[in-house]
């Protein structure tokens, strides 16, 4: 599946929403997310996951959007933010992969769209 499994980002322990930025390594795109302050979230997302939710699976990309560690404009606004799941919100194995392993999902900030 080409699903990549490195988490190395840990927890952030102050229970504050912290912001992040994900660099894709092929297209450059960016995505500015937004975390709970608990739980996990991933070093790398795939690409075409982020273009495809945002409709423009013409755009879809096969490279990997990695962690920028919080380097992140002061002025930037997420447009994604990570969450714990529910367990209807597991829809394949590596859904329920990071459930079990207590790694926030994200999603389109203003809508239920799933982004991996
Ligand atoms: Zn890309």
């Amino acid at each position: 599946m080409g699903e990549r499994r490195r988490v190395d980002v840990p927890a952030p322990t102050d229970g504050e929403r912290r912001l992040n930025r994900y660099v894709c390594d092929k297209c450059k795109s960016e995505a500015v997310t937004v975390e709970p302050g608990i739980g996990r979230v991933p070093y790398e997302l795939r690409c075409r996951s982020i273009l495809a939710v945002a409709g423009q699976r013409h755009m879809r990309c096969d490279g990997f959007a990695r962690s920028q560690f919080y380097d992140v404009p002061l002025d930037a606004v997420p447009e994604w933010e990570f969450y714990s799941p529910q367990v209807s919100d597991i829809h394949s194995w590596f859904d329920r992969w990071k459930y079990t392993n207590n790694i926030l999902f994200i999603r389109k900030i203003g809508n239920a769209d799933k982004g991996n």
